[in-house]
C-alpha cells in the first residue's frame, strides 16, 4: 500500500526549477549537482586544483550512486567551479 502521507511537515519542499539540484548524467556515472551561492569556507576544485574562493558561486557535486567504500553518496562531495564542471569530466 502507498505510503503517500508520511511526509514530515517539517520537510521542505523541493526546490523548483532555476536553482535547484538536478542530475547529470556524464561518462563517469550521474551526479547530483547543486548550484551554490557561495560558502564560508574555502575548498579546493578538483578540476583545476585551484581554491574556490568562500562567497564565489561555485557547484557542489556528489554522485547519485555512492561509491562502495563510502557510507554515504553525500560524503563523496566535491566543491566546484562552475566552469570547470560545465567543461570538466564529460
Ligand atoms: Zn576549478
Amino acid at each position: 500500500m502507498p505510503r503517500r502521507h508520511s511526509r514530515r511537515p517539517t520537510e521542505r519542499p523541493p526546490a523548483r526549477a532555476g536553482s535547484s539540484d538536478h542530475v547529470e548524467v556524464r561518462a563517469s556515472g550521474e551526479w547530483n549537482v547543486r548550484p551554490l551561492a557561495g560558502s564560508q569556507r574555502e575548498y579546493t576544485c578538483p578540476g583545476c586544483h585551484r581554491p574556490v574562493r568562500p562567497g564565489v558561486g561555485h557547484v557542489l557535486v556528489w554522485p547519485v550512486q555512492k561509491a562502495l567504500l563510502s557510507a554515504e553518496a553525500i560524503d563523496e562531495r566535491r566543491h566546484w567551479h562552475t566552469d570547470c564542471w560545465r567543461r570538466g569530466l564529460s
